[in-house]
């Protein structure tokens, strides 16, 4: 039996917090299993190390900030290996590098493109349990990259598909996979099992648990993920194909207050205009997401589109530069804009949720900027300071909780 088991920042914030995962992780080692770790930083370890950074050069190169932030996943694995050798249990850390986990070369936001299992597996030959730093991969320039926010747990199903794990387990601070963010939505439930597909959305659109791209990797690689606690023994919720899952009208609610909307004003109402427009942010690596178009009048039109928020300032920056060429009259933009999502595969066969989403917006009076759908999941844009509240009211409204 393999077994890749991840845990998250808070779950090895200190000194206890790190003994009591070597321990859990000892244990499933003691049973016989292989055991993998992968860890991330320390508590809010990250965040620390960007202020830093900012406090240095608020425009610092996107490789250095790589180089930076990943020493973090090496301070705790290191830890970690030290925890458990104190326990005297044989153990050995590793970063990207040393298991060679290979990447695209975009810092700040690299793929996975191949992972090396060899050294892994001869540690493990020796019994020894092997610690993985999370979040971090090498490029074809032989430097070192990060995954982007949350990533981690991306390098947990990349080594779990790679090694043909028989389990991945994704520890967090958090029971399991809730039907919205249980810090902000007091009568949020905990879901047992949630699809690949749902998952992908939660996370995509806000959800943190999970991050997208490892939900995104477990699907094609159809590696089944468990997300329980490291500070309890609770069964959490397992992320699988869910042909035999009962489909629920709505699964869940997510919020992302990392969004911006931004205008174009004025521009011609003739074709290849929006082409042009959104080709030319797509070249510069910004992904557009809700859009809006008014009607025409007098030969103009105006589009309204989100982009996340860290994007808002380098989106507007193209616009502006583009101004004449893309016949744009004026650039606005709105920060303090937020994404409140409902996502559910059994909204494919059900008409009204989207008038019942609404409705509990209404019902607390919150205004809707901007509205998108899929197959799966109803989006609304609404003002940052509205959100706890439109996000309670949804839920809510679904009656999730129940
Ligand atoms: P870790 O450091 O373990 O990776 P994260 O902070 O990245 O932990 O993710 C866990 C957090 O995700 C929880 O503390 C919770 O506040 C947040 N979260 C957001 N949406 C959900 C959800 N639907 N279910 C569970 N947790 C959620
Ligand atoms: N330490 C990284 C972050 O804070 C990666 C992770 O936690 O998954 O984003
Ligand atoms: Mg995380």
């Amino acid at each position: 039996m393999l077994i890749v088991k991840k845990f998250g920042g808070s779950s090895v914030a200190n000194k206890e917090r790190i003994f009591n995962v070597a321990r859990r992780c000892i244990e499933e080692y003691k049973n016989g299993s292989d055991v993998v770790v992968v860890l991330s930083a320390m508590g809010d370890t990250t965040d620390q190390l960007i202020a830093m950074a900012e406090d240095i050069n608020p425009k610092a190169k996107k490789r250095e900030m790589d180089m930076l932030l990943t020493t973090g996943e090496q301070v705790s694995a290191a830890l970690m290996a030290m925890a458990m050798q104190a326990l005297d249990v044989p153990a050995v850390s590793l970063n990207a590098f040393q298991v060679m986990m290979h990447s695209t070369s975009r810092y700040g936001n690299a793929r996975f493109k191949r992972v090396e299992t060899e050294r892994i597996l001869h540690e493990l030959d020796s019994r020894k349990i092997v610690i993985v730093t999370g979040f971090q991969g090498v490029n074809k320039y032989d430097d070192i990259t990060t995954l982007g926010r949350g990533g981690s747990d991306t390098t947990a199903v990349a080594l779990a598909a790679a090694l043909h794990a028989d389990r991945c387990e994704i520890y967090t601070d958090v029971d399991g996979v809730f039907t919205a963010d249980p810090r902000v939505v007091k009568n949020a439930r905990k879901l047992d099992e949630v699809t690949y597909d749902e998952m992908l959305e939660l996370a995509s659109l806000g959800a943190k648990v999970l991050h997208n791209r490892s939900v995104e990797m477990a699907k094609k690689y159809n590696v089944e993920l468990v997300v329980r606690s490291s500070l309890n023994d609770t069964e959490g919720t397992v992320v699988r194909e869910g042909a035999d899952m009962e489909k629920l009208l709505v699964t869940g609610v997510a919020a992302d207050k990392n969004t911006a909307r931004i205008s174009v004003i004025g521009v011609l109402d003739k074709p290849g205009i929006a082409f042009n427009i959104f080709d030319t942010l797509a070249k510069n690596n910004i992904n557009v997401d809700i859009i809006l178009q008014s009607v025409g009048r007098e030969g103009t039109k105006d589009i309204s589109f989100t982009v996340a928020g860290d994007d808002m300032e380098h989106a507007i920056e193209i616009l502006e530069k583009n101004k004449k060429r893309l016949t744009i009259k004026e650039v606005s933009c709105n920060p303090n804009v937020a994404k409140l999502s409902v996502v559910g595969a059994g909204m494919m066969s059900n008409p009204g949720v989207a008038a019942k989403m609404f409705e509990a917006l209404y019902n607390s009076r919150v205004n809707i900027n901007m509205i998108s759908t899929s197959e799966i999941r109803i989006t609304v844009l609404v003002d940052e300071k509205d959100i706890d509240k439109a996000m309670n009211a949804v839920h809510d409204g679904f009656a999730m909780g129940e």
